[in-house]
């Protein structure tokens, strides 16, 4: 039984992968005709932000304060290869890598300033492309949409590919922006199932554009959004986008475990 159960998954992969090829030129194009079905195109309204004033309070973990990024690593144990610019700002080297936590963290108060490329290049997910994954796991999309139309659910402040932000609060590329983020992380059973999971409110430039929405599942450009059990804490990470066009800056990053 077991070997025509796997004579027949056999076949149906190889069916499979012959209706892939006559369908698409390629492997890399079938991948990204699967991504592409999980992108939603919409309006979502502009509003002009008000300015913003935000110090980190007296009980925050300061993660970056435009001196030093010793509060981070890179990834497998390599150093952190991202530069401080004589302004302060910590900005991304193209593949250099993430930017990740030395502490863990779950439920949290965070705040973040960021600056898109001055120098406009590129387009679409290819401008100012980074993003703030808490846990690791969960993405909060950071790129220049300032009238730079993308997929809806993969702009900035979107909880990438599952929220589409209430509005578009992005500043002009070259501008300080801010996000700050309230997060509960997910909460698993013994046996592993889900027990509540992770929701995030987030202000963008001091403006609602989360309201307590519930993650689906870890965020990813292709797969679906599965939940996995994990531990309460884990370190949060900066993405290095790795293409032209995305030297993202960050400055003032503080957070405050909840
Ligand atoms: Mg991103």
């Amino acid at each position: 039984m077991k070997k025509l159960v796997a004579s027949l998954l056999a076949c149906t992969c190889i069916t499979l992968s012959a209706n892939a090829q006559a369908k698409y030129k390629n492997y890399q194009d079938s991948i990204n005709a699967v991504a592409a079905a999980s992108e939603i195109w919409t309006t979502v309204p502009e509003v002009k932000a008000g300015k913003f004033i935000n110090e980190a309070p007296s009980d925050a973990i300061i993660l970056y304060n435009g001196k030093d990024y010793s509060a981070f690593h890179g990834r497998d144990g390599k150093k952190v290869g991202w530069k401080i610019d004589p302004d302060g700002a910590l900005t991304d080297v193209k593949g250099a890598g993430d930017l990740i936590t030395n502490q863990s963290f779950g439920d949290c108060q965070l705040h973040v300033e960021f600056r898109t490329p001055a120098n406009v290049k590129g387009e679409g997910q290819s401008r100012g492309n980074s993003g703030i994954y808490l846990m690791g796991l969960y993405e909060i999309q950071v790129l220049d949409s300032y009238k730079n139309p993308t997929y809806s659910n993969g702009q900035a402040a979107a909880v990438y590919k599952q929220h589409i932000p209430l509005v578009n609060a992005s500043r002009e590329p070259g501008q300080w922006q801010a996000y700050d983020i309230i997060f509960k992380a997910p909460v698993f059973k013994e046996n592993g199932d889900l027990d509540k999971p992770a929701t995030v409110t987030l202000l963008h430039n001091g403006v609602l554009v989360q309201n307590n929405v519930n993650i689906i599942g870890p965020t990813d450009w292709v797969t679906k959004p599965v939940y996995k059990k994990h531990a309460s804490t884990l370190p949060l990470f900066f993405q290095d986008h790795g293409d032209d066009g995305n030297p993202i800056s960050y400055q003032n990053i503080w957070i405050r475990p909840l």
